[in-house]
């Protein structure tokens, strides 16, 4: 009996006994070439028999190996030499000794943007040498993440959103994945509600992900988005620019303040709903570097909910939705506070870790 993964595991050692360097690196690639597959698929495939005609092949493959000249210097160089694995190997311990976490994927994320490879193929390219230029900048990177706790994101200047990549950077806040969850609610009520041009006001749109997404999802739609921040309304008028959408427009605004439009049929916000007590539990690249505007709120994270509950009704179509994002532990006092404020089919929603995220009601005049 001679599966996969005894075989790999044998001319690992087989290799590593001879003091060939990087042999399980080596030992992989023979076999994915033998048996035509992905070096990654191996690892899928661990239970496969191979037969006595592949075992030959690989046997054959290893010796060569060990005769090769190339490989005999390797064993002397390998320990100088800096190509794309021992770069990267060093990069992902320095940021776990820096206890950031994802190290690897973060690692590989900066080496596949600097070098302009896709992450899954960076292993064909080990043995590579990095020119002088790109080591630096993937240092640079690697140290500001480890050092500074600098996020990914503004470094790298993109956050995936709902399938689409937005630009981000230091001034608005990093698109999280539960705001998605905000986004469904709203498309699902859009959806359902089939209005001709639906009207939708966003608030607080910070990189524009919420109302960008709403606006590109149905075409039909007059979004706007308002924003107290100059940076923000910069912002989120790039990725409008980036991603094509013709149907939003934004405006400076502190809530409702510079709104004349008083028919909208939605309102989203995801406002900023941090209490200040709570920064001992946030994570330390978001309190350094995220803007404190977008992150915090007073009167225990609820003074947005509030101003915006008690105005929305005004600014409301009949029938319109107001949906919020809100923290894990809000759900139940925001939806009180819309009910008190005269909204009914008050609705909390949970997110894909099963935390309340979003709560949404109507305006019904009955
Ligand atoms: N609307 C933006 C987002 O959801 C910004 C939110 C904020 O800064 N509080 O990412």
């Amino acid at each position: 009996m001679s599966n996969l993964l005894e075989i790999l595991n044998k001319s690992v050692d087989y290799l590593e006994k001879r003091k060939i360097k990087e042999a399980r690196l080596k030992v992989e690639s023979i076999l994915a070439e033998v048996l035509s597959m992905q070096r990654i698929m191996l690892y899928a495939n661990f239970e496969r028999e191979l037969s006595q005609k592949e075992i030959a092949k690989i046997k054959e493959k290893l010796n060569g190996i060990l005769k090769k000249d190339e490989y005999k210097s390797d064993i002397i160089t390998a320990e100088r030499e800096e190509n794309l694995k021992v770069l990267l190997d060093k990069s992902v311990s320095f940021l776990e000794k820096n206890e950031i976490p994802e190290a690897r994927l973060k690692t590989e994320i900066i080496f596949s943007n600097v070098l302009g490879i896709e992450r899954m193929m960076l292993f064909t390219k080990y043995r590579d040498e990095i020119d002088e230029e790109k080591k630096n900048k993937i240092r640079e990177y690697i140290h500001k993440i480890g050092k500074e706790k600098f996020p990914i994101q503004y470094l790298l200047n993109e956050q995936e959103f709902y399938g689409r990549s937005f630009y981000v950077d230091k001034g608005v806040l990093i698109p999280r994945l539960d705001t998605e969850v905000l986004v469904e609610k709203a498309l699902n009520i859009l959806n359902e509600e089939s209005i001709e041009e639906p009207k939708v006001l966003d608030i607080g749109v910070g990189s524009g992900v919420i109302g960008i997404t709403i606006a590109l999802e149905v075409p039909t739609s007059k979004v706007m988005g308002v924003d107290i921040s100059e940076k923000a309304l910069e912002i989120s008028s790039k990725n409008k620019k980036i991603l094509k959408a013709g149907n939003i427009k934004f405006i400076k605004s502190d809530l409702f303040k510079n709104i004349e439009y008083k028919k909208f049929n939605m309102i989203v916000s995801n406002p900023p709903y941090i209490s200040s007590d709570e920064t001992d539990v946030m994570s330390e690249d978001a309190l350094l570097h995220e803007p404190s505007e977008a992150l915090f709120a007073g009167s225990e994270g609820l003074y947005f909910y509030n101003s915006i509950s008690k105005k929305a009704m005004e600014y409301l179509d009949e029938n319109g939705y107001l949906l919020f994002e809100i923290g894990y532990k809000q759900g139940e006092i925001v939806a009180k506070m819309m009910e008190t404020y005269g909204f009914k089919n008050v609705e909390i929603i949970k997110d894909l870790a099963g935390n309340d995220r979003v709560v949404v009601g109507q305006k019904l005049n009955n």
